[in-house]
């Protein structure tokens, strides 16, 4: 069992000021593999302290420097690549192939596409009568969630890395390994002392002091809508700026001319991937009247090829991440049988899989919009089949939510496929499954977020915008 009960703090591993310490559990088997310290707000105010003393100097860093230095994080990641899937696969229960395709990958792209964004970009702009220059904002402090251990936190650092802003990092206490795994890969980069720091534990301690702390300019936070609200209450206090990176229910509008068994396996992989626990996932399925049954067969069909099971084989949905995920999940699964028809699923775990958080995928079908189901971010692999008869209807029940962070279309004819994506009120649409974009900005409509990540629009985030008027040339 590991013990890592230190925090990082000025390039190196300490002590934590308390006791308290928590557990890490591998979903897929309820073993645990370790224990990391709960840390105290004495902890995060050293973490901030450091930060603050690398500040002067990180910032002032040139922008052909910040380039060499993501670089060689991202080549030092890279050769940590075996250790971070085992890792992942083991703190989160991600099968190992999309431990490394998605969530290793991600975290790569990130720091990558970092360093490419900084070779065009402008850190001051002449304008006619004033000079703009984008200056770094200062102390950042980061707040991640479990689902995406690596391509939370590395998009986060890599836009602060690009800005020259020192970043505090409490990872998730759930999933903190791949995080904490960091702290070397920038060592290794020659990231200078105080530049990163991490502390590990709760978010009502932790998490509540990064969003206080006086010390702390800007606070980028990922997770659920209802912290996401706390941490911008908190940094009102400070009148801090706030990222805030929350929750969905995005649709995906099937188009009448479309590929049914291409649309199913689409609507199909929104609920495996990583079990449905991704904040862009698409769990409404908005279906036409006229294909609803065909498409109903070609979900359960496509579903049977994709069975949940062990991580560490091949071509499965593993686990949800914890107990207390799969008992939301399970509350989420009785709700939709007692409002609507239960396709394929239902409660309990699969048969022959009684150890681990592991949930049946579950389709409901005959879904109204105004469902509990349809309406609440259940984070699982549950999918509502909701149907329509026009495109209008369709793009009105897409937007009949609080949520906007993403939303996908499928289909043949270009000017629908157009009028939907361009209608979806939300931050990142995707037309017949095109290829992640990392230098696209990713956040969220409504209550989807404040903010955005990736590509320029992330460096953006860490940086003041400064008129000078007057400057001498
Ligand atoms: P969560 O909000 O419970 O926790 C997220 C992080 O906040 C954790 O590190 C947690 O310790 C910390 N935290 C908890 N209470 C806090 C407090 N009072 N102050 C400050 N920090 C606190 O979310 P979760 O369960 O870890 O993640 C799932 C949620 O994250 C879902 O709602 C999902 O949609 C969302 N999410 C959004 C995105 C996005 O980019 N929009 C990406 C991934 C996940």
């Amino acid at each position: 069992m590991r013990s890592d009960l230190k925090h990082y703090i000025n390039g190196e591993w300490i002590e934590s000021t308390g006791s308290e310490t928590t557990e890490v559990i591998n979903p897929a088997t309820e073993e645990i593999i370790g224990r990391i310290s709960l840390g105290t707000e004495a902890d995060l105010d050293k973490a901030v302290q450091a930060a603050r003393a690398a500040f002067p100097s990180f910032s002032q860093t040139t922008k052909q420097y910040r380039i060499e230095l993501l670089e060689k994080i991202a080549d030092e990641y890279a050769k940590r690549k075996d250790d971070l899937i085992k890792v992942i696969t083991e703190e989160l229960g991600a099968p190992l192939s999309l431990s490394e395709k998605v969530h290793y990958s991600m975290g790569y792209h990130h720091f990558k596409q970092a360093a490419e964004e900084l070779k065009n970009f402008s850190f001051i702009e002449k304008r006619d009568k004033s000079t703009i220059m984008k200056q770094t904002i200062g102390v950042s402090g980061l707040i991640t969630p479990w689902n995406f251990p690596t391509n939370q936190t590395s998009t986060k650092i890599a836009s602060a890395f690009a800005a020259g802003s020192p970043v505090v990092l409490k990872p998730a206490e759930v999933t903190p390994y791949a995080a904490m795994m960091l702290a070397d890969i920038f060592e290794a980069a020659g990231l200078p002392k105080g530049a990163f720091n991490l502390v590990n534990g709760s978010g009502e301690v932790v998490g509540n002091a990064i969003s206080s702390h006086p010390d702390i300019d800007f606070v980028s936070f990922t997770g659920s809508g209802a912290v996401g609200q706390k941490v911008m209450e908190n940094a009102a206090k400070t009148i801090k700026k706030v990222a805030l990176e929350l929750g969905g229910k995005s649709p995906l509008v099937v188009l009448e001319d479309a590929d049914i068994n291409k649309a199913a396996k689409t609507a199909v992989s929104h609920i495996s991937m990583n079990t449905g626990q991704v904040c862009t996932a698409a769990t409404r399925i908005l279906v036409p009247n006229a294909i609803k049954k065909q498409f109903e067969e070609a979900v359960k069909e496509n579903l049977a090829d994709f069975p949940v099971g062990d991580p560490q084989k091949e071509n499965v949905s593993g686990p949800l991440v914890s107990q207390k995920q799969w008992d939301t999940v399970q509350g989420y699964i009785e709700k939709g049988m007692n409002e609507a028809t239960l396709l394929v699923g239902g409660t309990g775990k699969p048969d022959g899989l009684d150890k681990g958080y592991f949930t049946k995928q579950t389709v409901f079908t005959d879904v109204k919009n105004d469902m509990v189901i349809a309406q609440e971010e259940i984070f699982g692999p549950v999918m509502s089949i909701i149907t329509y008869d026009t495109i209008d209807e369709a793009i009105e029940i897409a937007n009949d939510t609080v949520y906007g962070l993403a939303g996908y279309v499928v289909g043949e004819d270009p000017e629908t496929l157009q009028k939907v994506a361009a209608s979806i009120q939300a931050g990142q649409i995707t037309v017949n499954n095109a290829k992640t974009d990392y230098s696209a900005p990713f956040g969220g409509f409504k209550q989807s977020g404040i903010g955005r990540e990736w590509g320029d629009f992330g460096i953006e985030e860490y940086l003041e915008p400064k008129a000078v008027m007057g400057m001498p040339s």
